[in-house]
């Protein structure tokens, strides 16, 4: 239960956190993007540093420079992601197609012109879009899509160990895409197991059980957790944890100032930072009252994934995420799945918390390949 609260909860308020915040173009939580500070009012600002280091990205990829060369050259330059991190192909592909250089202020679907500060001009990010489309081209001659929508949510039900997806290619040289045992190395016997075989059902299993009477009962079991929360003060729970991030950052920072200062030490302290700004936010939102959804809007969201289109990647990917707990795959094409949700039918209306599979118990149970 506390699984699918927190990813239905954690959705819901971001969305609503969000629309509240994009009408006025403000940064709302989540990765701020390399080039750019927030100030005071949480709007973006130029980071007069990082943003040379962006246009210069730019003319590098323009110039026809490859991805791995840029990514060299900014690592020698000690220059670090906004996270800290150094770069890669991927921190590399999010600063080259992010459109917020152009002064665009996101949020979802909704693009607000000149919503925030313009890094790149016109000219040069269509350049750059041209040749992220050639490069593209080019490697997707090479490689399929690749997305296995169950990793992390799937074991071997021989050896318990995870599963994870491959893909191979037949004599005819058609691609095929497996999910492996992860044990498979030390002995297991477990076979692979077609992708679509196993991702096709559960999608069709959850829709079969996701009726209106148990999208009710989410939506209020939801709702009764929520009003509950509201009463037990999380303000104060969230501002105990905010302190003692507080207090690790500082003996952190201590340990940095006196010299044992190694990289991985500033990593942590990088990344204690990150979890207090994310402590900060959730405060910000408690107090903003954006908890306080009512039950209607709970059931619109929960409901909105009856009507989802699966054959995109995206919803099936949310849908899994949002409902499937875990799943332990045999050989007799037989799988033990543990969803987020038990049935509300009439069956274990007993405590709050027995009405949906937390971490022990196991329901529906059975899906036969
Ligand atoms: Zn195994």
């Amino acid at each position: 239960m506390k699984v699918l609260r927190n990813i239905i909860v954690w959705n819901l308020v971001i969305k609503r956190g969000i629309s509240v915040s994009a009408s006025k173009n403000q940064f709302f939580g989540g990765a701020l993007p390399f080039g750019y500070d927030i100030d005071e009012n949480k709007k973006y600002v130029v980071n007069e540093t990082e943003t040379v280091f962006v246009r210069e990205i730019y003319e590098l990829y323009a110039g026809v420079n490859t991805e791995a060369g840029i990514c060299r050259y900014m690592n020698e330059q000690q220059v670090k992601t906004k996270k800290g991190k150094a770069w890669n192909k991927s921190s590399l592909k999010r600063i080259l197609c992010n459109r917020r250089y152009l002064g665009y202020y996101l949020y979802q679907d909704m693009e607000t012109k000149s919503g925030i500060p313009q890094i790149i001009d016109e000219d040069l990010f269509e350049q750059v879009k041209q040749q992220l489309d050639r490069n593209k081209k080019a490697r997707s001659s090479r490689k399929a899509d690749e997305v296995y929508i169950l990793t992390t949510k799937l074991f071997c039900g021989l050896c318990e160990s995870s599963m994870f997806g491959i893909c191979g290619t037949s004599h005819t040289g058609e691609k095929h895409y497996y999910y492996k045992c992860s044990g498979a190395r030390k002995g297991c016997k477990k076979k692979s197991i077609q992708r679509d075989l196993l991702d096709d059902p559960i999608i069709e299993d959850i829709l079969k059980f996701l009726d209106d009477d148990v999208i009710d009962g989410v939506a209020k079991a939801l709702y009764e957790m929520l009003q509950e929360e509201n009463e037990s003060g999380n303000i104060l729970r969230l501002e105990k944890l905010l302190e003692e991030n507080k207090k690790a950052a500082d003996n952190l920072l201590t340990a940095v100032m006196s010299g044992k200062g190694t990289d991985l030490l500033l990593e942590k302290l990088q990344q204690v930072q990150n979890e207090q700004k994310d402590i900060q936010e959730q405060i910000l939102i408690e107090k903003s009252g954006l908890l306080d959804a009512d039950l209607p809007e709970i059931r619109k969201y929960v409901k909105r994934f009856k009507h989802l289109d699966y054959t995109e990647e995206k919803n099936r990917q949310d849908l899994v995420e949002t409902f499937v707990n875990k799943i332990w795959l045999y050989d007799d094409r037989k799988a033990k799945v543990r969803y987020n949700i038990t049935d509300f039918r009439g069956h274990n209306v007993g405590s709050f918390y027995g009405r949906m599979v937390e971490v022990t118990g196991i329901e529906p149970v059975t899906l036969c390949l």
